[in-house]
């Protein structure tokens, strides 16, 4: 696009393949004729389009300020479809003789919109829940209505927990306690007497199949949850000791989330099925095969192992799972069982968008400088500007290191008073402006030296947005989660800037600057300039899994509002739910105060200024309204 007279035309298809979108979509998502992103939903009759833009509108109308969290109820139940179908698809074209049961883990959104959303499409695919914790437990129970769907309980389980699933047991729920440690067998056997209620028991298997990614620590023997194989061992002469050893029915592994490569997931369900016999020629009936998650995503849409994304589909998850199971049992004439995975991430991920505006602007233009040197210039400053004058392609690397060398030594002789401030300021422009020519001439050569690979970042604009990454996209902070990130409409335009996005907390990492695209991962994203007295919207993609719940209040940001939304065949927009975010006073008393006092405090601070005659009554009047509103408010910038 060097060529301004090229540049003039731009297309919507240029800015689809510039921010990936059909890669990293899952055809979710895509560009209308007009420039907008569009969710591509489907319905009961039909594909049907909706532009963001329209949502957004609507959702101002309603009130609902960003930045706000938008669910699309069409990708929920359509990836609950994916999955059940894909399984159904594998289990038939294979001749499997089993039956495929989902369960979706809590601990991936709990808010109770999503699950109800879940438990509500799954219905028809008796997909259950996984529940890792007490409180997770009690949401299973009072959700699932379906005895045919499973409930999966791992994590660490005292009596009170094992006592509420065995309760459920007699209510018909198919509520299995996976063993995690020796000590809750104890717990299940003796809560299990107690109760004169028979367990459904699984083990959870510590496997030597070790992956890659963030959550390689997952799997390996080194994992902190499962069994050893000599506790394994111990378990079966425990509960056949207890006669409890046809309650033994599950066998369970998890190898950590978001799996890069297939190759890994195979040998994973292959070692597993070797437990898979043993335990039966043990005399365990086991019947059922839990994968636990680890369906990955294509976050960055490069359909590759590099730990954003995934080298497989979930159709070819669903054919080498069958087939792995199905030829390592054939082979010992083993009954095919009933294959569970808890399928988190790839269940939600597409389903939310978080959505914000652009706030200002920080453009990062060096200072125009003057056609020749004054004459009266330190000798440092003439090489610089002598620097400045021969970077070519051939040189940048030098020419980098002599701009600094020289930037330097103007700054020692301002420091030792040897030249002026106006000095410095033009050693300093002249500085950038060497900067800007090396990262304009960068695109033209072949290797990058690496020093200079944060140029382009050093000299991009920097764009505030109204959101908070600790809040709305923990995971790009804590473990360097990339989510696709592009501005929601103009995308007729050509995005001429180079940026990275800033948040409203005062923290430095409060930003985001690492940007998937088909060509790799950027330090800098195309925006578009700011229009004056427009909005500029920027959406985040794939966040609807982990994000909301490991979300925290840094500088008191709250929870953002949150819409879902329903598409209909005549791409109507039903806003099912909206829930208004925290308010100041919310997130106040999160911390331990109380709004009414702090009101009392200020209308006494302000009482007495009354007294003392440095305000005037009117004035405390609107002072106090200004507070007692501020407590109402939105944490977020506010229109
Ligand atoms: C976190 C977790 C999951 C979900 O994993 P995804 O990769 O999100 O599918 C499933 N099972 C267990 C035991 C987990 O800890």
């Amino acid at each position: 696009m060097n060529n301004p007279e090229e540049s003039k035309i731009w297309s919507v298809r240029q800015s689809a393949d510039l921010y990936g979108i059909d890669e990293w979509s899952s055809g979710y998502f895509g560009v209308s004729p007009r420039g907008d992103v569009v969710v591509r939903a489907s319905t009961p009759e039909g594909e049907a389009n909706v532009s963001l833009m329209e949502i957004v509108d609507g959702l101002q109308q309603r009130g609902l300020q960003m930045p706000v969290l938008l669910r699309l109820e069409n990708i929920v139940d359509s990836r609950i479809s994916i999955l059940n179908d894909s399984f159904a698809h594998a289990i038939e074209s294979s001749g499997y003789r089993g039956q495929y049961r989902g369960a979706f883990p809590i601990k991936v959104n709990q808010q109770k919109h999503v699950i109800a959303e879940i438990a509500r499409f799954g219905e028809r695919y008796n997909h259950g829940l996984e529940a890792g914790s007490k409180a997770e437990l009690m949401i299973a129970l009072a959700t699932i209505t379906n005895r045919e769907s499973v409930i999966i309980c791992n994590g660490y389980k005292d009596a009170e927990f094992i006592s509420l699933g065995l309760q459920a047991r007699k209510l018909g729920f198919k509520c299995f306690f996976v063993l995690e440690t020796l000590t809750e067998l104890q717990f299940v056997i003796e809560r299990s007497r107690a109760l004169g209620i028979e367990p459904l028991i699984g083990v959870r298997l510590k496997l030597s199949t070790k992956v890659e990614g963030h959550w390689s620590a997952d799997s390996g023997d080194r994992s902190l949850f499962g069994l050893n194989t000599n506790e394994l061992v111990t378990v079966i002469d425990t509960l056949r000791d207890a006669n409890l050893l046809h309650c033994f029915q599950l066998l369970h592994f998890h190898l950590g989330s978001q799996i890069p490569n297939i190759r890994s997931i195979r040998t994973g369900v292959l070692e597993a099925c070797r437990y898979y016999i043993e335990l039966v020629g043990e005399g365990a009936p086991l019947g059922y095969l839990d994968l636990g998650g680890g369906l990955a995503i294509d976050y960055d849409g490069t359909c590759s192992t590099n730990g954003h994304s995934r080298n497989y589909s979930v159709q070819e998850y669903c054919i080498d799972v069958v087939e792995s199971i199905q030829e390592s049992l054939d082979a010992h004439g083993i009954a095919h069982p009933t294959i569970v995975t808890e399928s988190g991430r790839a269940t939600v991920a597409h389903t939310a968008v978080l959505l914000f505006n652009i706030l200002d602007v920080t453009h990062f233009e060096p200072t125009a400088l003057p056609a020749e040197l004054p004459a009266n210039c330190h000798e440092m400053i003439a090489n610089l500007w002598h620097t400045l004058n021969v970077i070519c392609v051939a040189n940048l690397q030098e020419s980098y290191n002599d701009v600094i060398y020289y930037r330097d030594k103007i700054r020692d002789l301002f420091n030792s008073g040897d030249i002026n401030l106006r000095h410095r300021v033009l050693g300093e422009n002249i500085y950038w402006a060497g900067l800007q020519k090396i990262a304009s001439l960068l695109p033209q050569v072949k290797r990058i030296p690496a020093e200079l690979e944060s140029l382009p970042q050093m000299l991009a604009d920097i764009y505030y947005g109204n959101f908070s990454v600790f809040q709305s996209l923990p995971d790009s902070w804590a473990i360097g989660q990339v989510f696709p990130v592009m501005p929601i409409h103009r995308l007729n335009e050509e995005p001429t800037r180079q940026a990275i996005i800033a948040d409203l907390t005062c923290d430095c990492d409060g930003k985001l600057q690492k940007f998937a695209s088909p060509e790799g991962e950027s330090t800098t994203l195309a925006l578009h300039p700011i229009k004056h007295g427009e909005e500029y919207y920027i959406g985040v993609f794939l966040v609807g899994a982990y994000q909301e719940t490991l979300g925290d209040l840094h500088n008191l940001f709250g929870d953002t509002n949150v819409a879902s939304v329903r598409i209909n065949p005549d791409s109507s927009i039903d806003f099912v739910h909206e829930l208004h975010g925290d308010s100041i006073s919310d997130v106040l008393t999160y911390v331990e105060y109380n709004p009414d006092a702090l009101y009392e405090q200020f209308r006494q601070t302000a009482e007495n200024a009354v007294r003392d005659g440095i305000i005037t009554l009117a004035d405390r009047q609107l002072m106090l309204a200004a507070y007692s509103e501020g407590l109402r408010g939105y944490t977020y910038f506010e229109k």
